[in-house]
């Protein structure tokens, strides 16, 4: 069973750790930070571009809630009840001052991608400072990328202006740098699910992935991923990987949003159960950390281009995060896809519909899984997954 994959390199195991980890050291890093006089910007979204936000300096951090209670019941006295886990959650942790990254934020940037955060957004206005860059929806159109790059050149000047700083092309440029390379390790990371058996758990690619937002000191974030790839493949070659070299479990690709939230009832069990997660689709999946931003372009144009690019189910029509899903079934070898979904996403629950038939013309075993952060339906995924594994192999 992969789950609990203790490689015997004790390097290696340190830093798995230390990625598992990442959001209890960032909780850390951001009262150091505070301290130290940093300023903290608080984010919710794939859509808000770290590299304007790191280019003077600034600390980014996820207020995305992860938990159930107590922020979900707290928020539900103000927003309704059957709104998307992830937005309650996120309210909810600020309006209860339980999450330290909000805490501190001096800055909180949202994003106009779901009508309900757009909506939670206005009223989170009225807790902490808070600047929406507005999303065109239309990725295709000239004029979209025309509006976003004017969107992300406002969001500059309102940093300079908030924090009387200077944000200059070339502070651009080397953040870009930076995240082109930090992408670059993340795109290894899921190409060791290429391997045959794979090279890494699933839940071991969602750490390394989700660390993103915790871990602040990206070179040496950047340094621990390559690292950790080299020690993986090395592993794996020496026949120490996470499987045994002639296991062949099923291979798993994962699709959908707010994952992270739901990880340990949906995820954790696909592995459990002997599936193996090898890739993982969406806007933290592989075409977006495959895609890097241009270094020889003007670098608000390089941004704009690459952000408006992000595989992200709130785009319509979105007809380039199915053709990258197709060629992911493909390039990846999937025996079967799992669809997770929250309840009352509708931009990812509809278009669960249209993987799932992609899934059928090439003969791929789909199955869509919705749930939310609450519990007591952690026996109904098991049983799902169960049957699903079943089925597979
Ligand atoms: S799924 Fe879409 S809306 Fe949600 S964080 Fe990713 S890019 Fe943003
Ligand atoms: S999971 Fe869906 S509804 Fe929730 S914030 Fe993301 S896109 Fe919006």
């Amino acid at each position: 069973m992969a789950k609990e994959y203790h490689p015997e390199n004790p390097e290696l195991a340190e830093i798995l750790d230390s990625f598992k980890n990442s959001r209890e050291l960032g909780t850390m890093a951001v009262k150091s930070a505070h301290e130290a006089g940093k300023v903290i910007i608080g984010s919710f979204c794939q859509y808000a571009p770290m590299e304007i936000i790191n280019a003077p300096g600034f600390c980014n951090f996820s207020l995305c809630g992860l938990n159930y209670d107590p922020p979900v019941p707290l928020a539900e006295t103000k927003l309704p009840a059957n709104l998307c886990p992830l937005i309650k959650s996120s309210y909810g942790n600020v309006l209860g001052d339980y999450c330290p990254f909000a805490h501190y934020a001096d800055l909180v940037v949202g994003e106009t991608t779901c009508d309900g955060k757009k909506k939670m957004y206005e009223m989170l206005a009225e807790m902490k400072p808070m600047y929406v860059i507005h999303l065109p929806n239309n990725p295709d159109w000239e004029r979209s990328l025309e509006a976003w790059r004017d969107e992300l050149e406002k969001f500059r000047k309102e940093l300079e202006t908030r924090f009387n700083v200077t944000i200059t092309d070339d502070d651009l440029r080397r953040t870009i740098k930076i995240s082109n390379e930090e992408r670059r390790q993340q795109a290894r990371i899921y190409e060791l699910g290429k391997f045959d058996p794979p090279a890494i758990t699933g839940m071991q690619m969602r750490s390394v992935m989700s660390s993103v937002y915790y871990l602040i000191d990206k070179e040496e974030k950047v340094q621990k991923m390559t690292h950790m790839v080299d020690l993986l493949e090395e592993a794996w070659r020496e026949g120490k990987g996470p499987y045994k070299p002639d296991e062949h479990p099923p291979r798993i690709l994962i699709s959908g949003a707010a994952i992270e939230g739901v990880k340990e009832k949906t995820l954790e069990i696909i592995e459990d159960l002997g599936g193996a997660i090898v890739c993982y689709e969406g806007c933290c999946g592989i075409s977006n950390m495959r895609r890097p931003i241009d270094e020889t372009k003007d670098p608000m144009t390089a941004l704009a281009e690459k952000y408006l690019d992000v595989p992200c189910a709130v785009m319509s029509p979105n007809q380039r995060r199915y053709d990258q899903f197709r060629d992911t079934l493909d390039e990846w070898k999937i025996d079967g896809v799992i669809s997770v979904t929250v309840h009352s996403c509708l931009p990812f629950g509809i278009e669960s519909h249209t993987l799932g038939k992609i899934c059928e013309e090439k003969g791929v075993p789909f199955m869509h899984l919705l749930t939310d952060y609450s519990p007591g339906d952690e026996g109904q995924m098991r049983t799902r997954i169960e049957a699903f594994m079943e089925m597979l192999h």
